[in-house]
């Protein structure tokens, strides 16, 4: 069965609807792309499916658990061992190092120091920036940072990545890259990937594309 099923989600803010009757289902090691128009309903969607936002109705399951039922502190707790995050812009902490930042997920997880970062290390050299580790994100390019965000989002082997168009401020030949070395980190620990994007060549990249409009979603079947 599916790890993560959204059913027939609705979701307002204030009088604006963003979904309304958005369904999918994930399933273990996948990567799946969620394309749509601007406003569509994308990110309330992934929002949802992480237990970020909570919809007005309809249900999120993760690994046959109601997200919505559950305590805030368990969905928390969820979403630190569970699941990892990359967004738009890598939302590094700007004091620490790059290794501090990927390291950062496992001392919350209460793992000590030198471990952590040893952790973190190997993390780096897989995305090809293992010579940022000691920088600050200020210090480094825009393409080295998101994968430094790939690296942090990585780095607890979450079952899901939700990545909110984790290309979107990156050059065409940076984007690719991020997304090959995304993809490829992965399908090598089992993660499965959920990801927003406009671009039909980011999505490229996914396993299965869901278009969202007017906060509804449509299934492409594939053509090969
Ligand atoms: P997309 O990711 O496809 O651009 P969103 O899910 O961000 O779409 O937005 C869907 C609709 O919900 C839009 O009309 C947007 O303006 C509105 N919306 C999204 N987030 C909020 C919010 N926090 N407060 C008010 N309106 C929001
Ligand atoms: P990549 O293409 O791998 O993302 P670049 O060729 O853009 O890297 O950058 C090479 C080096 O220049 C990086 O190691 C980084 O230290 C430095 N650099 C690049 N862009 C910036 C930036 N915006 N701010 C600070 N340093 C940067």
């Amino acid at each position: 069965s599916p790890l993560l099923v959204a059913a027939d989600l609705h979701k307002s803010y204030g009088p604006t609807p963003a979904l309304e009757g958005a369904s999918l289902a994930v399933w273990a090691g996948e990567v799946v792309a969620i394309m749509g128009p601007s406003g569509s309903g994308k990110s309330t969607l992934l929002h949802c499916l992480a237990g970020i936002v909570v919809p007005d109705s309809g249900q999120v399951r993760y690994d046959g658990r109601e997200l919505s039922g559950m305590p805030d502190a368990a969905r928390s707790a969820l979403r630190r061992t569970r699941f990892g995050f990359v967004f738009q812009f890598g939302q590094l902490v700007p004091e620490l190092t790059c290794v501090e930042n990927v390291a950062l997920p496992l001392r919350l997880e209460r793992v000590p120091r030198r471990e952590a970062e040893r952790r973190a290390a190997q993390w780096l050299d897989r995305l090809e920036v293992g010579d940022v580790a000691g920088k600050r994100p200020g210090e480094v390019s825009g393409g080295q940072g998101q994968r430094v965000a790939v690296a942090r989002a990585l780095v607890t082997t979450p079952q899901v990545v939700f990545a909110d168009e984790p290309t979107g401020a990156l050059d065409s030949l940076n984007g690719e890259r991020v997304m090959r070395l995304l993809t490829a980190a992965a399908r090598e620990t089992g993660a499965a990937v959920v990801l927003v994007t406009h671009e039909p060549r980011v999505a490229g990249y996914s396993d299965r594309e869901v278009v969202v409009r007017d906060g509804r979603t449509r299934d492409l079947e594939r053509t090969w």
